[in-house]
């Protein structure tokens, strides 16, 4: 069942990004600032606030599992030009892209109900039209547009990381997620399949050691792409209530890695300089 978990993550994006057509008032994030700007509770306003306000509890199962955006973001991040390492978040970008969003929106929204256009929030859940007019299939295009674009040209999941308020949002609830992948540290052979594979590029060997094989990265988008790849089955997705004891539970596995780390320099090393190291036995016993 959890091998096959990425699976079914995929198949249910693809019903997402299929549907997102029918159903864009309540997928599309732009709706959120149409929302606040007319003063009004929206099907996609609620959705988005789920998926956010959860993110301590579940973290970003709404841009792993949900995202139309980030679904077409990862089709073509797999041919993507740029093969970089993982680079973490620019925080000033994220900032200045919630200060205008939140901004904007506001000021709008004050502006309208100074004309007399709109009052106080009311919940109006389909607010937006249902039907998938010209306007709305021009802004779909777009959309998807950027994001095969920046999944094309940029590091996985860049505009996520960067650009999308929901994702910023979504990051700081994610810090204290209790759903994580979890790495059996007695199984890993930090082979590093998981972290090229991963949809964000994950710094999971970093992660491993740091963290006694908890994957807290806050960009972690819990689509069970490690699961998936893993040769040794050593990842699982777990509930961690708490990541301190998690971590004092198994005090061994830091050292045990180590020594995993230095034999394996040591082995590549040795093969260097044609040693013949087959039966590694010369590189277990050096210092
Ligand atoms: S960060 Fe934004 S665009 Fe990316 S998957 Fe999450 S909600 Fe979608
Ligand atoms: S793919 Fe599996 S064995 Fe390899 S580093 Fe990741 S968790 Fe460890
Ligand atoms: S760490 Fe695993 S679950 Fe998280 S984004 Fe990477 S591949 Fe997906």
């Amino acid at each position: 069942m959890m091998k096959k978990i990425f699976t079914y993550n995929s198949l249910i994006k693809t019903f997402f990004l299929l549907i997102t057509p029918i159903f864009f008032q309540y997928f599309a994030l732009g709706f959120i600032w149409h929302s606040i700007y007319w003063g009004v509770i929206t099907f996609a306003l609620l959705i988005w606030a789920f998926f956010i306000i959860s993110t301590p509890l579940i973290g970003r199962v709404g841009c792993g599992w949900f995202c139309f955006f980030g679904s077409a973001s990862d089709l073509s991040s797999q041919k993507s030009l740029y093969k970089l390492k993982w680079k973490k978040p620019k925080l000033w970008l994220r900032s200045l892209m919630l200060l205008m969003f939140f901004t904007s929106a506001i000021f709008f929204y004050f502006y309208n109900k100074r004309q007399g256009i709109t009052h106080d929030f009311k919940i109006i859940t389909n607010f937006l039209k249902l039907n998938f007019n010209k306007h709305y299939q021009l802004v779909w295009f777009i959309d998807i547009s950027i994001a095969l674009f920046f999944g094309f040209i940029a590091e996985r999941r860049w505009a996520c990381k960067n650009l999308c308020i929901v994702g910023s949002l979504s990051a700081v609830g994610a810090k204290y997620s209790r759903l994580l992948p979890v790495i059996d540290t007695q199984k890993c052979t930090l082979c590093k399949i998981c972290e090229n594979e991963c949809l964000v590029r994950i710094p999971m060997i970093d992660e491993i050691i740091k963290n006694n094989g908890l994957i807290t990265n806050s960009e972690c988008i819990l689509c069970g792409k490690c699961i998936d790849v893993c040769p040794e089955n050593a990842v699982k997705f777990k509930f961690v209530w708490n990541r301190n004891k998690f971590k004092e539970k198994s005090p061994e596995v830091i050292p045990d890695i180590r020594k995993r780390i230095a034999l394996k320099k040591a082995k590549s090393k040795a093969k260097q300089v044609n040693i013949n190291s087959k039966c590694s036995q010369c590189t277990s016993i050096c210092k």
